[in-house]
């Protein structure tokens, strides 16, 4: 697998025929009577979240899933929001549910969470999600973390007995991604900003998933010849255009297949999206 530069394993490529197969399951779910549905909740005036919301609506309808998008102003008060979350728990033509995060600070993001049904819970963040990835049974997978496995998938990465270094202990990425390696047998190891020797850590790295939110967390001197790296990372350079965790152009010198940013978690992040709706419609018509 080493080679002179890293291949490019394209996110935007695999979406595509991600989304293809989504396509297909929603028109078979169609012929049967049942529409595959998703809620998207935003509170506020977010820009970078109007922009996300937007997107994940776009791909639902291009993918042929219905897409209902609630917007509402900054100062809806946390019982309201709630409400709203028990009447789409009920909606029968819903079968996901997402809150777009960051919610205002007078609103409390756990428990908002917590309020949408495990069956809806097409983010992976409720609780029951993260503990039954923990325990490998069936839920719901956090996205990112998700498309990321996908990706390995994708170039016919086999992960058992190779050494996973995942930088990032986030609840929404670093922890599930150790958890999803973890299950298909990797030996993994987690950093994060207390972690004293980084480089220590990922020049023993088969695998590295980078997903901390500051540019040039992994430089090339860090990385395994032929090891394969997964950028989450989504940051800004000096002239505002957007860049990874990883030092790209050094670091594709080294590693054996490397994700790019843009083109590569960010759109699997929204592919998974769909996939999770998808599933959760198809779990409802086989109940
Ligand atoms: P987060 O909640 O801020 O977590 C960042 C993690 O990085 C923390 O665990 C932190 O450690 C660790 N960290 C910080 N500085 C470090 C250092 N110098 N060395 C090692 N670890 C360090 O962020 P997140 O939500 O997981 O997101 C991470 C990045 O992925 C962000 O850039 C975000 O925008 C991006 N992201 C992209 C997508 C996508 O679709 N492409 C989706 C989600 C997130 P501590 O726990 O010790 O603080």
């Amino acid at each position: 697998m080493t080679q002179a530069t890293g291949r490019l394993i394209d996110g935007n490529a695999l979406s595509k025929q991600l989304r293809a197969e989504v396509a297909q399951r929603a028109a078979a779910l169609k012929a049967r009577g049942i529409t595959p549905g998703l809620a998207v909740i935003l509170v506020g005036d977010n820009p970078a979240s109007q922009v996300y919301v937007r997107n994940k609506v776009k791909a639902c309808e291009d993918s042929g899933l219905h897409s209902v998008l609630e917007k509402y102003e900054a100062g809806m008060s946390e019982a309201a929001l709630l409400a709203r979350i028990d009447a789409l728990n009920r909606d029968p033509a819903i079968h996901g549910i997402l809150v777009q995060l960051p919610l205002p600070a007078h609103i409390d993001a756990h428990k908002v969470i917590e309020a949408i049904s495990p069956a809806k819970d097409v983010d992976g963040f409720h609780v029951a999600s993260a503990g039954a990835l923990m325990v490998g049974q069936p839920g719901f997978w956090p996205c990112t973390p998700y498309g990321c496995m996908k990706m390995l998938e994708s170039i016919g990465y086999d992960l058992k007995g190779k050494h996973a270094v995942v930088i990032g202990r986030s609840n929404i990425v670093g922890k599930p991604m150790a958890l999803m390696l973890l299950q298909q047998n990797a030996t993994v190891t987690i950093c994060h900003s207390a972690t004293k020797d980084l480089k220590a850590m990922t020049l023993q790295a088969d695998v590295i998933v980078a997903a901390v939110g500051k540019r040039k967390v992994l430089t090339a001197d860090m990385v395994k010849p032929g090891a394969v790296v997964i950028d989450v990372g989504m940051n800004r350079n000096e002239e505002g255009k957007l860049c990874g965790d990883v030092d790209f152009e050094g670091v594709k010198q080294v590693a054996g297949w490397i994700t790019p940013v843009p083109g590569g978690v960010g759109p699997m992040t929204i592919t998974m999206l769909l996939v999770n709706t998808m599933e959760a419609a198809e779990r409802v018509a086989a109940a």
